[in-house]
């Protein structure tokens, strides 16, 4: 496969060459004070990045997966109840996890293809009057389906109902590239991982924590040691660690945080809004559809393609990958075989999507599905093109 291809995978995204750069650094002493001048301004980013003023910032050598455990094993007691919805294969992950640390989990079924039901949620939580439900879990965008999630509804939900519950959510794949915050939405843990949309290589899992899910930490009972965030904080507080930290990682989590900020989050949402949007038209194009039924639905981040019936979806990423060197991202659970997906979040321009929409045609045309080459880069470009600039100079 070939390395200077732009990958299309919904993470690890594409590596910023600033980035692999503040990666790679000689060993230091993380027991030094050099070691601060990572740390600190790593946490302080991130929490710019999470829009959160009275959170806390936790960075374990990890990844989402490990997020997800550190978030539960902290907070919760074995046979707390917990209530999620399962949407797809990330939401499902995240409930196998709960179901195995012995926690009691009920599931709110919803289709793949559709977003998480606030109404349920409030549902199931008004009728929970004793409070035995101890945290409300959402995946924000469900990376297996394409589907984006009203993570504020939820919060509303919750608050309507009256209910208590710690509110954990899964922002893996929206973190960093799609609106999120974790104040305003009364978010009390966020989940990220570092290869997503801060751009970096795997090997952290980026929690925020608020003080109320801090407070649960006092009490909670889930066996847990290495993701023990007492012992984290208690290192942090003397600008250390409990064990070796990845300090070339972190590095790049403060240059990533910064690259960010400096873009300005609002235009970063907005980058992968246009660029999801070009991928959208494409898709309308080719005359496919998304997986994500409902445009409030769809991802600026990735989007699952579904293939005409009887076709396997796989072969296009088998087929991109071995002809063209270019990696599209496989359907998993359920929707294994029925889509392909196209990631678009991370370190992404116009002309990178362009290379993708392109090569996607001639993969589908070449397997013999109905696709006029050049109708999905047209779309995209009326999308991504900044005008006619006769026509905007006679406006003017
Ligand atoms: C990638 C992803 C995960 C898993 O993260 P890992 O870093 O692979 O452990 C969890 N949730 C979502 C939504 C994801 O996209």
């Amino acid at each position: 496969m070939s390395q200077q291809n732009p990958i299309f995978i919904p993470g690890p995204t594409n590596i910023p060459e600033v980035l692999r750069k503040a990666v790679d650094m000689p060993t230091l002493d993380h027991r030094s004070s050099q070691f601060a001048g990572i740390l600190q301004p790593a946490l302080a980013g991130v929490k710019k990045v999470l829009k959160t003023e009275t959170g806390s910032v936790f960075l374990f050598p990890s990844t989402g997966t490990g997020g997800w455990e550190m978030a539960i094993t902290n907070t919760l007691s074995p046979g707390d109840k917990v209530l999620v919805a399962r949407n797809g294969m990330f939401s499902h992950r995240w409930i196998d996890m709960c179901q195995r640390h012995g926690l009691n989990v009920t599931v709110i079924e919803t289709p793949w293809g559709a977003g998480l039901p606030a109404d349920r949620y409030e549902e199931a939580l008004s009728a929970d009057t004793g409070h035995q439900i101890k945290a409300v879990l959402a995946t924000h965008n469900e990376t297996a389906t394409g589907v984006v999630s009203d993570i504020k509804a939820i919060r509303a939900a919750m608050d309507r109902a009256g209910h208590p519950a710690l509110f954990l959510v899964d922002g893996v794949s929206s973190i960093g590239s799609m609106d999120f915050r974790m104040e305003e939405w009364g978010v009390d843990i966020a989940v990220t991982g570092s290869q997503k949309g801060f751009m970096l290589p795997a090997g952290l899992a980026i929690l925020g924590v608020s003080p109320k899910a801090r407070a649960a930490v006092e009490t909670a009972t889930l066996p847990r040691t290495f993701f023990d965030l007492r012992d984290m904080e208690k290192g942090y507080s003397a600008n250390g660690f409990p064990y070796t930290p990845p300090v070339g990682l972190m590095n790049g989590l403060k240059t990533a945080c910064d690259m960010l900020l400096d873009e300005g989050l609002e235009n970063v949402f907005a980058r992968h809004r246009r660029i999801a949007d070009g991928v959208r038209a494409a898709t309308s194009a080719w005359g496919l559809e998304l997986c994500a039924k409902r445009p409030e639905w769809q991802s600026d981040t990735v989007s699952a393609i579904r293939t005409p019936e009887g076709f396997n979806a796989t072969h296009i990423v088998t087929h991109a990958a071995e002809v063209y060197g270019m990696a599209f991202g496989v359907g998993l659970g359920v929707v294994a075989g029925k889509v392909f997906r196209i990631g678009h979040l991370g370190q992404l321009t116009d002309a990178m999507a362009l290379s993708g929409i392109a090569t996607a045609e001639m993969v589908m045309a070449d397997l013999g599905l109905e696709i006029e080459l050049g109708s999905g880069v047209a779309a995209a470009q009326a999308v991504y093109r900044h005008g006619n600039t006769t026509q905007k100079r006679e406006a003017a």
